[in-house]
């Protein structure tokens, strides 16, 4: 523990890449693993969200699900250290791949955040990109069985999450990289690694020259390169961190 709080002491510019194990103490399962979403619910590929209406009207009555199961988290103390470290730090930034807005709920500014699979409160114009309330697109969807479409432009409204299929946001990808370069400590906090560009951004901090942090309930294939690993619950590291 010593070790991490000296790393965290010694940096200048932390860099945070989450995954789902971070959002597990809110309560949150991880979509992807096995008592996840996906395993009992079909995913709609985007492909087939932009061709088809009944795709799109399955997309929907998933999201209202989704929702159902998903309304009212709360940050745990994992995402509060994190825009706890970043805020003293006066610098550095967080990489997740969590969709559920709560770094941001955590305390962490809006533009300290980078999410390479989107964001699922709210909901976007796919063509326009104009944000829009999810609960208003839900309420009508429930009244009319009709997928949204945006007001501006006609475009498709989805939520603001990257679908299976869907090519990975480009903007996002190239923050997330040039992040991860401008980091002197990368910390990855509640990812297994596997999914790109989980497998790569860390191997980029560190060839560039930063410390590698790993904190994760499970072993990762990264283990080795890092400086210091830890398997064990996040709320609780972050927790004796701070006493
Ligand atoms: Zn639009």
């Amino acid at each position: 523990m010593n070790v991490l709080k000296n790393f965290i002491s010694d940096c200048k510019y932390p860099v945070f890449f989450t995954g789902a194990g971070i959002s597990t103490d809110s309560g949150i399962p991880d979509f992807r693993g096995p008592k996840g979403f996906w395993k009992n619910n079909t995913p709609i590929y985007y492909q087939d969200f932009v061709s088809s209406e009944e795709s799109r009207i399955k997309y929907w009555e998933q999201s209202i699900n989704f929702k159902r199961n998903f309304g009212s988290f709360l940050p745990n103390e994992g995402h509060k250290a994190v825009s706890k470290i970043i805020s003293e730090k006066k610098q550095g930034h967080c990489i997740t791949q969590n969709v559920d807005n709560l770094h941001q709920e955590g305390g962490l500014p809006d533009n300290d955040v980078t999410e390479i699979h989107g964001n699922a409160t709210f909901a976007i114009c796919i063509k326009c990109k104009t944000k829009i309330d999810l609960e208003l697109i839900h309420d009508e969807f429930k009244k009319t069985q009709i997928p949204p479409v945006c007001s501006n432009c006609n475009g498709f409204i989805k939520t603001a999450t990257i679908s299976f299929g869907q090519p990975m946001p480009q903007e996002e990808m190239q923050r997330a990289q040039l992040e991860s370069l401008k980091a002197d400590l990368f910390i990855v906090v509640g990812s297994s690694l596997v999914v790109y560009p989980a497998a790569s951004l860390p191997l980029v901090a560190k060839e560039n020259g930063a410390k590698l942090v790993i904190i994760n309930n499970e072993k990762t294939d990264f283990d080795n390169l890092a400086d210091l690993v830890i398997n064990d619950s996040i709320t609780k590291t972050f927790e004796e961190l701070f006493i």
